[in-house]
């Protein structure tokens, strides 16, 4: 298929799943435009593909208006894990709210698509489970968690708004907890902080008692649904989950990473921090009808992988090269 040159606009490019979503677009041929204030996001996530002839990095926070020509805009600039969204709770509203306008203000100047990176959260503490889209959640409107749950609600409200003002053409997914590599080792999130914990031989923290429910997507079946939604030309009434259905306590993803690592780690209670959902848990019928998609990788299969990448990115650079120079070594033994 014959591309268009003018790019493809991605915010937060830099970041876990903006990283991977532009390699998956290279990798089909368009041009990437790439723009990060590489808060949470490192110029190493895109290491792989940082020369690509189709590949452009800007650094440029969205809160500040852009001026581009570009063919189609994914938002996803945002910080994601508690621990990061939480550290400025104002640049996250900020990011979320003027972000958005921002970034429509552009689509509506281009005349192109745009799709949005919701989340889960706009569902709070959810009271219905699995969660259906056409559900309007449990949000604490003044909480540690708020900046990010009503950061992202008021920005789902802005697209469907630009698009009854303007008729942009938007698009908004509901992302749910999504891992794999390129995560951050320090970035707080349960999948994360288990992997790291177990290969470094040290105590998994659960977070209160350990019986609250996650479901957990491989990045690279997200991907593939992002790029399935914007491609997709029929209107979306609604947002639409993205995330597998795969539902654990913390404390069976804790066995499951235990024995995907290997040893015996210890288990360690602390405090379960303010607003944590109980449940949580997508309903992807829309996923499945409007865009044909549907999870592929299983998440053992999904933290095997992820463990795989921590491993590596955790052996320090000596023991890499030893471990390559035995590996050498037995091949020619
Ligand atoms: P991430 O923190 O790894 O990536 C976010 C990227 O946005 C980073 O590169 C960061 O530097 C950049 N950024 C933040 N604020 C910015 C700003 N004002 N201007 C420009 N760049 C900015 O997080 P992620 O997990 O890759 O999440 C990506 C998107 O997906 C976010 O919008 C997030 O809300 C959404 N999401 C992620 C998950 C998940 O489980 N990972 C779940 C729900 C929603
Ligand atoms: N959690 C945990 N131990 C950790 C990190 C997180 O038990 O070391 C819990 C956390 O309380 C929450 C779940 O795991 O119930 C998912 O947390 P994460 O920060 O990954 O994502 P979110 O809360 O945004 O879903």
């Amino acid at each position: 298929m014959t591309r268009t040159t003018t790019p493809v606009l991605v915010t937060g490019g830099a970041g876990f799943i903006g990283s991977h979503l532009c390699e998956a677009l290279i990798a089909r041929g368009d041009y990437v435009l790439c723009v990060d204030n590489l808060m949470t996001g490192s110029l190493d996530n895109l290491s792989d593909f940082m020369r690509h002839p189709r590949f452009e990095f800007r650094r440029h926070d969205i809160t500040e208006p852009l001026e581009l020509k570009v063919s189609a805009i994914y938002n996803l600039a945002c910080p994601a894990s508690p621990v990061d969204y939480q550290r400025d709770p104002v640049h996250t509203l900020r990011t979320c709210v003027q972000g958005a306008l921002n970034m429509l203000e552009l689509a509506r100047s281009c005349d192109v698509p745009i799709l949005q990176a919701s989340t889960s959260e706009v569902y709070g503490d959810p009271l219905q489970h699995p969660q259906v889209e056409n559900y309007w959640g449990n949000v604490n409107p003044i909480g540690s968690r708020s900046c990010y749950d009503e950061g992202k609600r008021c920005a789902e409200t802005l697209f469907y708004d630009y698009f009854r003002m303007h008729g942009v053409d938007t698009r908004v997914i509901r992302i749910f907890n999504t891992y794999g590599p390129r995560m951050q080792a320090s970035d707080g999130r349960v999948v994360s902080n288990f992997i790291v914990s177990a290969l470094k031989g040290m105590p998994l923290t659960i977070y209160g008692d350990g019986q609250q429910t996650r479901s957990f997507c491989y990045v690279d079946d997200l991907v593939r649904l992002i790029i399935a939604c914007m491609d997709n030309k029929t209107r979306h009434e609604t947002p639409i989950n993205a995330g597998n259905p795969e539902e654990y306590t913390m404390l069976e993803l804790a066995e499951l990473v235990c024995e995907l690592v290997g040893g015996a780690s210890a288990l360690t209670h602390l405090a379960l921090p303010e607003d944590d959902p109980k449940r949580r848990k997508p309903d992807i019928e829309q996923a499945r009808t409007v865009l044909d998609w549907k999870p592929e990788v299983s998440v053992r299969e999904g933290l095997t992988r992820t463990r795989d990448y921590f491993r590596a990115a955790l052996i320090p650079e000596r023991a890499r090269k030893e471990s390559s120079l035995e590996t050498r070594e037995a091949a020619h033994a």
